[in-house]
Order: structure tokens, then sequence, then C-alpha cells
């Protein structure tokens, strides 16, 4: 019999109600004789009510503590449905990471699932039961609870279609499934049909929250298809796959945004071999994730300028860190709040040359200022004002013609 994975995002399963038409999503699956296991984030909003709640106790909470609480949204979303599926007359358990269980390896907070011991579970399923586990959360070689990073859940249902050898993995969402830009910020974006896993990373990392990074790497490398669909509505939705299986003659095909970020400027650098390393280094010592990095071309051969972005809320430790930084010598230390990164993306990219002539000259027919640029071979990202957002957003989707029927 061939296996489904059914993830359910926080946002469908927000309320009861939300939960009562998943259980009727489920059963609809277990009808045409899938083996189904279910895959479930917290009620939307609980996750971040129990990281508000952990930083009232603490300014400083253990990282270990931490992922014992943050993932506890997690069991009671599991153990709803459970019950309603029970309820309908189903056969149905919860399953907590410990239980299953789902190993994971690296720190707290940020680990990833590297084993899924099946026995259990293929046991449950061969009883003709249907089977829910908590995303989000596995444990470790201690035996303690970890936790794989926010939206993580995403992640956890690829490793169980992995693991079981799923014959489809589908994320349930509440969106239709994934579009050119944000349907939530630009009411004439448009569903994508198919997309490759390449274009799909670089859309997820640089903003489109709708999967995560981790979970589109992890369905690469191990060729997983994905589904991505509504909760809500009985439409068709987007197929994540690999690139051959794709042909389009699109340049771009979507457009990510990422709000909070911050723009940090050394004026006056040293133009010497391990300046930026000693920079750098204490940053990532401290977990802090430096984006975009730009250094001009030093016009005296002694000095230069560095720049680069972060997160917003790293903004004061980053500070802190580099005003610590006893290595490192600078005439100024500039930083500013309130930036925006805009990218578009596309596999077309790659044959098509004037991609970026067309977007610098679209951004600047808007009067809208680029502070920093970076590319790969198949996006290109800008650094502007974060009150510029929507402007370019709206100004971009129409150059690359992604509101046209494709
Ligand atoms: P879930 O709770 O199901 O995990 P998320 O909130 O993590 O859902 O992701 C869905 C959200 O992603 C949508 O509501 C939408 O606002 C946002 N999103 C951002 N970029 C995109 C995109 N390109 N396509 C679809 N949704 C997107
Ligand atoms: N509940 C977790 C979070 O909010 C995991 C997830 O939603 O996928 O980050
Ligand atoms: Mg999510």
């Amino acid at each position: 019999m061939k296996i489904v994975v059914l993830k359910f995002g926080g946002t469908s399963v927000g309320t009861i109600k939300k939960i009562k038409k998943v259980a009727e999503i489920i059963t609809d699956y277990k009808k045409k004789n899938y083996k189904v296991i279910v895959v479930s984030s917290a009620m939307s909003g609980v996750t971040n009510e129990l990281i508000k709640k952990s930083k009232e106790i603490s300014n400083n909470f253990c990282d270990t503590e931490h992922d014992v609480l943050v993932s506890s949204g997690e069991q009671v979303a599991c153990s709803l449905i459970a019950g309603r599926l029970i309820h309908k007359g189903y056969k149905s358990r919860s399953w907590l990471s410990w239980q299953v269980p789902i190993l994971t390896t690296g720190a707290y907070k940020n680990s990833r699932i590297n084993k899924i011991n099946k026995n259990k579970i293929i046991k449950f399923l061969d009883q003709g039961g249907i089977p829910i586990i908590t995303g989000f959360q596995g444990i470790n070689n201690e035996n303690r609870i970890t936790t794989i990073g926010r939206g993580g859940s995403d992640a956890s249902a690829i490793m169980v279609a992995k693991f079981f050898k799923a014959k489809r993995c589908i994320i349930y969402t509440d969106v239709e499934g994934v579009y050119t830009t944000d349907p939530n910020k630009l009411k004439k974006a448009k569903k994508i049909r198919i997309i490759s896993y390449e274009e799909m990373l670089e859309m997820a990392s640089l903003g489109a929250k709708v999967m995560q990074p981790v979970s589109i790497q992890d369905a690469r490398l191990n060729r997983i298809d994905i589904e991505v669909k509504s909760s809500f509505k009985k439409k068709s939705g987007t197929l994540i796959t690999k690139r051959s299986n794709i042909f389009n003659n699109k340049i771009v095909t979507g457009i990510s945004s990422t709000q909070n970020d911050s723009k940090v400027s050394l004026i006056g650098v040293k133009d010497k071999p391990g300046v930026a390393a000693a920079i750098f280094k204490p940053l990532s010592k401290n977990l802090i994730n430096v984006d975009m990095v730009v250094q001009n071309i030093s016009a005296n051969g002694q000095e230069t300028d560095l720049t680069f972005t972060i997160k917003t809320e790293d903004l004061n430790k980053t500070k802190k860190i580099i005003h610590h930084n006893n290595s490192i010598n600078y005439r100024k230390l500039l930083f500013e709040k309130g930036v925006s990164k805009i990218s578009i993306i596309g596999v077309g990219m790659i044959t098509t040359p004037g991609v970026t002539f067309r977007m610098f000259q679209t951004l600047g027919n808007k009067k809208i200022n680029i502070k920093v640029i970076s590319t790969s071979e198949i996006k290109i990202s800008v650094l502007i004002d974060k009150k510029d957002t929507q402007k370019a957003l709206i100004a971009l989707h129409k150059e690359f013609k992604l509101s046209q029927k494709k």
C-alpha cells in the first residue's frame, strides 16, 4: 500500500474548527487506501507565545529548556487531531518525537533530523492506524528534546517522507501553493504550477516563508517531490521537483523580500589580508548570520570600506561585538536599520542576458536607491529602503510579467 505524508502548518490547525476540517482531509486519503502519516505543527501563534514567555522568565533562557518549552505546542495540536480522528471512528494516536523516535544532531534550537526509527510507526500503520507525529521536534543522543529551527515542521515532513519511502509528501498550508511572490503582500501574485528545488530554495532562503529552506535542501538531496496545497480550498497546488521535469521559458520565476534587515558599515579598515576574517570570526562564533557583504575597492591601497547586512534583532549584539573586537581598526562605524532585501529568482536568468540591467532600470525609474547588490547564478538581490519594498515589488512583478497567465 502507498504511504502519503500530510503536513499541516500552524494556520491549518489554528482553531478547533480548522482541526475538524484537517481531520476530513486526512480521512479522505485513508478512504483512498493510502497509509497516512500526519505531521503537524503547533496551532498558529502558540510557538511565538512560548518564546515570549521564555524571554519574560530570563533574557538568557537556557537553550535546552527552550527546546522543551517551544516544542510543546506540537504536542497539543497532534493530540487534538488524533482525538478528532478517534471521535470519527478511526484508529489514530499522537506520536511525540521521542516516542517514534526522531533522532537529531547539532545544536539546540537548530538541530537537524538524521534518523527516524520506523518500526513502531510501521506496525501501527499495518494495524490500520493513522499516526499523528509532532513536527519541529526531535531527541538527541543525550535523550533530550531538540527543535529544528522556526518553520521546521516542513523539514520534519520531508524527513518522514524520506525514511518511510512515501509515494507523496503534501504540505497543507493557508495559501493555495507557492506564488510568484507572497500573495498576502501582492494581490496580483500568481500561483506557480511547478517549480524546481533550486528556485524554491532561493525563494525560501530569501524570504518566502511558505516553505522552510532546510526542508527544500533535504527534499532535493533525497529527490522527494513536494506538493504544496491549501487546507481550506480544494484546488491544485504547486509541485516542487527537479529541474529536468520542468519545461518553460520564464526568465524570472518569483520575487522574494525580507524585512527587518540592518546594514553595518566599517569605514576605513586596513586593506590587508585577514581583516575580513577578523571582523566576521566573532560574529559567526556568536551565531550571527551575516548576509550580503561588499567591500569597496581601495582607492589608495591602504584603506577600504566594508559593508554587510544582518537581521535587525542581532544589531545590538553585533554593535557590542565590533566595539569589543581589539583585532580590527576602523575610522568610523555606521549602522542603518529599516532596510529590506528584494530578490528576483529564476533559472531562466542563466541563459538570458540583460536581466540585471532590467532590474536596476526598473528600480531606477521608480527612484528607488540600491544600497547593496549580491548575485548568484539564479538570483539577483538588492538592498533598498524598507519603505520602498512594496513599490519595488509591484514594479518588478510587472517588469518580468509575472502576473500573466503561463
Ligand atoms: P504554515 O503555518 O502552513 O507553515 P507559513 O505561515 O509558514 O504557513 O507559510 C505560509 C505563508 O507564506 C503564506 O500565508 C504567505 O503569506 C507566505 N508566503 C511568503 N512568500 C510566499 C510565496 N512566494 N508563495 C506563497 N506564500 C508565501
Ligand atoms: N511551530 C513551529 C514554528 O512556529 C514549527 C512550524 O511551524 O513549522 O516555528
Ligand atoms: Mg511554515
